[in-house]
């Protein structure tokens, strides 16, 4: 029996089991996955706002200094309006409070606006913060309850990737490139054994003779239907004489 094919059929055989594996944890990990995406997104969306608003609090700040100052010159100078001596004078101060005024007017207006946006900008920050708790609990619990299912198929997985490490150093370079390319698109199925003289993968006829060939063991061929690799019942036989099932937990012991 030839040994390469003999290790890419029990290759495919693990590679089976860790598909199985894989998909017995369901839909979590890709939901978990999302749901780390959408917390992240809502996070930075959060800093953005909160970067926004210290922005305004600081200009409010600076506004807020300003308008006093204007408003104690706008005073000051209403005073000194009083002590003028010469309509020069009169001239140059009626300037100077309007030129005050004017600033403080719209320094209040301005203060006014930004405080406003100041204001939907917390407003904003406290939905988001609120968005993000609750989607920091949903994540917690998604994770939670995933760590627990990887947890519980972690010891399974790490058996079968050791055995599929060992199985793939027995098989042409060559051999695992052309398997691994046809086994994503073909329903994870890269080789198959020919079986009552059909394709193993898509059930479509072999040539008799092609098959009689085959089942000595010793050479493959490609499905001219499916593109798969395939080799004589003998190899299948050999793999499947030495299945394990796919068992979990304690089962995994009894198999062994
Ligand atoms: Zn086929």
């Amino acid at each position: 029996m030839n040994e390469t094919l003999l290790a890419l059929y029990q290759l495919q055989h693990i590679d089976t089991q860790l598909d199985e594996l894989v998909s017995s944890r369901g839909e979590l990990p890709v939901r978990v996955e999302e749901m780390r995406a959408a917390l992240v997104e809502r996070e930075n969306i959060l800093a953005e706002i909160e970067r926004f608003a210290h922005e305004h609090q600081a200009k409010v700040r600076a506004l807020d200094t300003d308008v006093t100052d204007h408003r104690e010159k706008l005073e000051k100078y209403k005073k000194q309006q009083f002590d003028v001596k010469t309509t020069r004078e009169y001239d140059a101060i009626t300037f100077q409070i309007e030129d005050a005024d004017r600033r403080l007017n719209e320094g209040t207006e301005t203060m006014a606006r930004l405080s406003m946006e100041l204001e939907n900008a917390q407003a904003d920050a406290d939905a988001a913060r609120n968005d993000v708790a609750q989607l920091k609990e949903e994540f917690d619990a998604s994770k939670k309850q995933l760590d627990e299912v990887m947890l519980e198929t972690a010891a399974e997985e790490k058996k079968l990737t050791k055995l599929r490490n060992d199985a793939a150093k027995k098989v042409t370079p060559q051999f695992i490139s052309i398997y691994e390319r046809i086994r994503p698109a073909k329903n994870g199925l890269g080789i198959v054994a020919v079986r009552d003289g059909v394709c193993g993968g898509c059930f479509n006829a072999i040539p008799r003779q092609l098959v009689l060939e085959l089942n000595r063991g010793e050479k493959h061929t490609v499905c001219e239907y499916c593109g798969r690799i395939v080799v004589g019942e003998p190899i299948a036989v050999a793999v499947d004489g030495e299945r394990v099932k796919i068992v979990y937990e304690v089962d995994a012991e009894e198999a062994e």
